[in-house]
């Protein structure tokens, strides 16, 4: 895996431990080699995963649609940044540079993201990772009604699986790296 996408807020959220989190994350993905593909905003827990990953040295990709280029602080000292014109294109684009992606606390954008890419999973459109930074309990209540889908039938077990969940960065990162996607699915 040497290109990962990270789905973050675009706000800091309420405690500082979020921002440390997302800080260890990009460190950890540049102390890889992995190059670090993003929504490309200088705002929130996305800017500080993209300042820390290049003040290690890491590559970082941003990718942003021209009309929120502004609301998002469009970042100006990344390796590369690709504006688009639609957040459809936005997301494609992360999607084709990556060959996994991770969730960490966000807000309806992050999981909006997430979701979308782990149903791609699940229909069988791509076997990329996808993870799950699970920052202080940030996505608990979350994954309990993700249980809760599927004990009543909505959701089968195996796509629950799919997604790969940790609240450490390199665990986490280690286990998308062995990710073998299941040919039986
Ligand atoms: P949020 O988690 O809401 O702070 O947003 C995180 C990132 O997701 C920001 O870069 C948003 O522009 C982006 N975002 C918000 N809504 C969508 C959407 N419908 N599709 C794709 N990206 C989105």
């Amino acid at each position: 895996m040497d290109v990962v996408c990270v789905f973050t807020g675009s706000r800091a959220g309420a405690s500082e431990d979020y921002r440390d989190a997302a800080v260890s994350l990009a460190k950890e993905i540049a102390a890889r080699n992995i190059t670090l593909v993003y929504g490309g905003g200088h705002v929130g827990l996305m800017g500080a995963a993209a300042d820390a990953a290049l003040a290690a040295g890491g590559s970082v990709i941003g990718v942003i649609p021209e009309d929120i280029a502004d609301k998002e602080v469009e970042h100006t000292g990344l390796t590369q940044l690709h504006v688009v014109s639609s957040m459809h294109e936005r997301k494609m684009k992360m999607f084709k540079l990556s060959n996994g992606m991770i969730a960490m606390p966000g807000g309806l954008g992050t999981l909006e993201e997430l979701f979308e890419v782990w149903t791609w999973n699940q229909l069988g459109f791509h076997a990329k990772p996808v993870g799950l930074l699970n920052v202080g309990g940030y996505f608990d209540h979350l994954l309990e009604f993700l249980d809760h889908m599927v004990e009543q039938g909505f959701v089968e077990q195996l796509h629950r699986d799919l997604l790969l969940e940790d609240t450490d960065p390199a665990r986490l990162l280690d286990r998308m790296a062995a990710y073998q996607p299941d040919a039986t699915r």
